[in-house]
């Protein structure tokens, strides 16, 4: 009988909480319906490969110019206000309750597109900014994306060798050049598809880098998963 009551106390709760964003609605795993379908969607058509929006279908400008060593990125919302300020609240403000929200949007986005990978994994941090940090907010996300794209994640496959610069703040070039070499992958992944999970994309330098090193261990198709990306306006 306890454990019954406890059951309905347990149910109660999760449709009793409100909305992070409008706190005014009671909203199921802390989002209300109306929020959720006000956060900014990725306007289509986008580039086949790095997902930056286009006004035809195919690929973008710089995709065509340098190639990236990822095959394609999955990304659901744009990095703009409110996500943004809960991605920020998730990362900085260690708001690890948002691990569920955010790990959900990513979840629904997944099960539609219906794809699915021999293996998931979480870019990396390095130790001093994953002691900094006290979380990797990448394998919160993981997590959430494991029995829907693949069946399993890896998170100790591959790791960041130093601690580069915050990517943030950064230009394009710098980025790039910040991100070169900075990861290292030990396991061979002959034939196999991996999905890479990160929080925001920005130039795709970090996702680029990764790939790279996971394609010379074998793996045969590379793709990245975020949550949103910013948009530059040229491609
Ligand atoms: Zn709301
Ligand atoms: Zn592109």
């Amino acid at each position: 009988m306890s454990n019954f009551l406890d059951r309905l106390i347990d149910i109660s709760s999760i449709f009793n909480q409100s909305c992070v964003l409008c706190g005014s609605r009671a909203a199921r795993q802390g989002l209300c319906a109306p929020c959720q379908a006000d956060l900014p969607v990725l306007p289509r058509p986008a580039c086949a490969t790095c997902a930056q929006p286009l006004r035809e279908p195919g690929l973008c400008g710089r995709c065509l110019r340098h190639p990236p060593a990822f095959d394609a990125i999955h990304v659901p919302y744009v990095f703009c206000y409110p996500i943004s300020a809960l991605v920020h609240a998730f990362k900085y403000g260690r708001q690890l309750e948002l691990a569920g929200i955010l790990g959900d949007l990513l979840a629904t986005a997944a099960v539609d597109a219906g794809l699915r990978y021999d293996v998931v994994i979480a870019v990396p941090l390095s130790k001093e900014r994953l002691a900094e940090r006290g979380f990797n907010q990448s394998i919160e996300l993981a997590r959430a994306l494991v029995g829907i794209i693949a069946d399993r994640s890896s998170p100790g496959l591959c790791w960041r060798k130093c601690n580069t610069t915050p990517q943030a703040g950064l230009g394009p070039r710098q980025r790039r050049r910040n991100v070169r070499h900075a990861f290292c992958v030990e396991t061979r992944l002959d034939g196999l598809s991996v999905a890479v999970v990160d929080d925001v994309i920005t130039t795709g330098a970090t996702l680029d880098s990764l790939s790279l090193e996971l394609k010379k261990q074998g793996a045969k198709r590379v793709e990245g998963w975020a949550l949103c990306r910013t948009l530059h306006l040229k491609t």
